[in-house]
């Protein structure tokens, strides 16, 4: 690892711009950027939400340089401090961390840099400041502000509260003379208010970035077969990195074994694998010596590589929020990405049970019910997302989803289709489940049938041309949108008020349909010569001549790779294939740093 070479009396002569151009190699600030890194360099206290891969950490990294003193970064992760700090003495800045990973020796060097003034940004634990050794440290050393990462961590109405979040709000006082700055990818509307009042913020900047990240592509389709489904998308992601989530560890060490005897390369993740065998796992997928990762929700939090190009769950998530931060580790580097949903309405009776009778329940089946209703309602994803954090979504379609991309059907007369599905929920007296309905619309007997008589009802093989598949899928479209509802204790259908509403023909819900396959081989056609397209005309041999330049320089400095270089900058150099040093230095992500490094190690590749 490089020393700091660069003066931090430089920094503090330039201007937010020049910092951004000259250390990042970045063009220009992304919206919000600008106004939190002013917010702290006026030092008034702020509320930045930013979705994931927005672009946070620049915002109070660029005011540390500016400023005199030191900031202070709480962070809950130990592994994404970690990266951070890599990232930044990569660059040059001074930075270090205190937290449970360090021994002795480490820690008591970051002591006595901080005690010598010499860091600029230290990231800390929450935990840490119950300790008052902690603070004394903190009150000797000059912090001119604090940034609470992942600050919807102090909210009980957030979807990851965290008890030692709780002491935070204790700053302000203990640390009058610093401004407090939040940060958060995910916040509901309460969740801000939450975060405000709890943290005891004065006077606060507050601004919220549009939450869309429009280089997404959400699909979200009913699950048959996890499995099957999942080896079919590998195939269109060939050689990609991608992260497959599952709710439960079971299904992550069932699915792994399944993908590696099936030629994926994969490795397991839960938070029941030994923490070796944890970490070991995170460092292959972070230094991209693995381009999958099965995994729980355990996995993510701290996951820095940029060129993660699909996200796959194969279950539901249980809320909103975390679907939007599991999806937002894709495509960080501002290419396109992949976010493939499967559900089922058995995903909603597993969180049930796993939530049990935890305090939290009511807020989290709250939750729990919009994620199925927005599972259920064919609509354009993009747009129900922004919507569900209380912003408007700009366009009328976004080129980006199952919806917009027209590869679902609308079902023509969704009136007709609900009011066959209620009536024959209503003929087999509400005491049956979604299978059972399903096989008594499609027609088909089995033994429960014929001992209950359902092939007599007048509603058996009424939709004869519609697959079971299809019929399982509109009915749990009707869940969704609350037409119908399953018994708690049964699992079996009963018609709400909405659905008697809807026989009477007085509502009507709106159903989409799976395409047929002729049809969807169409569509995936047309999907794919688009992709081809947004790549441009790359250079598909020196890209991967380039990644392997960059892997091999990560290993010898035992970091990931995109803190040498993300793909965006590997993929602009492998089109613009430039020839010089001053060429070289106007490729996206080479700051001076970066180019005095590595201008004539990747321009001999480019050469060769
Ligand atoms: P977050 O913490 O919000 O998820 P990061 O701070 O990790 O996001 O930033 C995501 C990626 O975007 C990083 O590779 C970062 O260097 C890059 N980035 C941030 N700001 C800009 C910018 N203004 N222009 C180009 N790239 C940027």
């Amino acid at each position: 690892m490089s020393n700091f070479s660069v003066e931090p009396a430089q920094y503090r002569k330039a201007s937010p711009l020049q910092l951004l151009k000259n250390i990042w190699g970045y063009d220009g600030f992304r919206p919000i950027q600008e106004e939190s890194i002013n917010a702290i360099l006026g030092k008034q206290d702020s509320l930045i939400v930013l979705p994931t891969g927005g672009g946070k950490s620049l915002c109070f990294q660029i005011p540390a340089l500016l400023m005199d003193g030191m900031a202070v970064v709480l962070s809950p992760l130990i592994s994404l401090m970690k990266d951070q700090v890599d990232g930044l003495k990569e660059m040059g800045v001074e930075a270090a961390s205190l937290n449970s990973s360090l021994d002795w020796d480490e820690t008591r060097e970051t002591l006595d840099r901080v005690r010598a003034g010499r860091i600029k940004i230290l990231y800390i634990a929450p935990e840490r400041l119950r300790h008052q050794k902690t603070l004394e440290l903190l009150k000797q050393a000059r912090v001119t502000f604090f940034v609470i990462d992942e600050a919807h961590c102090i909210s009980h109405w957030g979807h990851d509260f965290r008890e030692d979040y709780r002491q935070l709000g204790s700053v302000k006082s203990l640390f009058p003379d610093a401004s407090i700055h939040a940060f958060t990818a995910t916040a509901t509307q309460e969740v801000q208010k939450d975060i405000l009042d709890q943290l005891q913020l004065t006077d606060p900047v507050v601004r919220i970035a549009p939450i869309d990240r429009e280089n997404l592509t959400y699909r979200i389709l009913p699950r048959d077969s996890a499995s099957k489904q999942v080896l079919y998308l590998l195939e269109q992601h060939a050689r990609e990195a991608g992260i497959i989530y599952c709710i439960r560890r079971d299904d992550v060490e069932k699915i792994s074994l399944e993908l590696n005897r099936a030629g994926h390369k994969n490795v397991p993740y839960h938070a029941g694998l030994p923490d070796e065998v944890r970490r070991k796992h995170q460092e292959l997928f972070s230094q991209e010596k693995v381009n999958l990762v099965v995994a729980t929700v355990a996995f993510g939090m701290g996951i820095d590589r940029s060129n993660i190009r699909f996200v796959i769950h194969t279950a539901m998530p249980k809320n909103i929020e975390h679907y939007q931060q599991e999806t937002g580790r894709a495509g960080r580097d501002g290419l396109p990405a992949a976010c493939t949903l499967l559900y089922s309405g058995a995903d909603y009776r597993t969180w049930e049970t796993i939530l049990g009778d935890s305090p939290q329940k009511e807020v989290m089946m709250e939750k729990l019910n919009a994620f199925y209703r927005f599972c259920t309602e064919p609509q354009c994803r993009h747009k129900a997302f922004s919507s569900y954090f209380g912003q408007t979504y700009p366009k009328d379609n976004c080129d980006a989803c199952d919806y917009c991309l027209k590869e679902m059907e609308m079902v023509e007369e969704p009136l007709i289709a609900a009011q066959k599905i209620l009536s024959c929920v209503w003929r087999v007296n509400q005491r049956f489940g979604a299978d059972h309905v399903a096989n008594v619309l499609a027609g088909q007997t089995n033994e429960n049938i014929v001992r209950w008589e359902h092939d007599k009802l007048s509603t058996f093989g009424i939709m004869p041309d519609s697959a079971k598949s299809t019929i399982r899928s509109l009915i749990e479209q009707l869940v969704g949108q609350n037409y119908l509802r399953r018994d708690p204790e049964y699992s079996t259908l009963v018609i709400t008020s909405l659905g008697q509403s809807a026989l009477k023909g007085k509502s009507t819900p709106v159903l989409a349909k799976p395409l047929a396959k002729e049809k969807k081989k169409a569509v995936e056609k047309e999907r794919r010569q688009r992709q081809e397209q947004s790549w441009g005309p790359m250079d598909q041999e020196l890209f991967a001549k380039l990644r392997e330049k960059r892997m091999e320089l990560a290993m010898q400095k035992s970091v990931p790779a995109f803190i040498i270089f993300g793909d965006k900058s590997l993929k602009e150099m492998a089109v613009r294939k430039p020839k010089t040093v001053e060429a070289f230095a106007q490729i996206y992500g080479v700051g001076e740093r970066k180019c005095a490094e590595y201008a004539e190690i990747f321009l001999s590749v480019i050469r060769g």
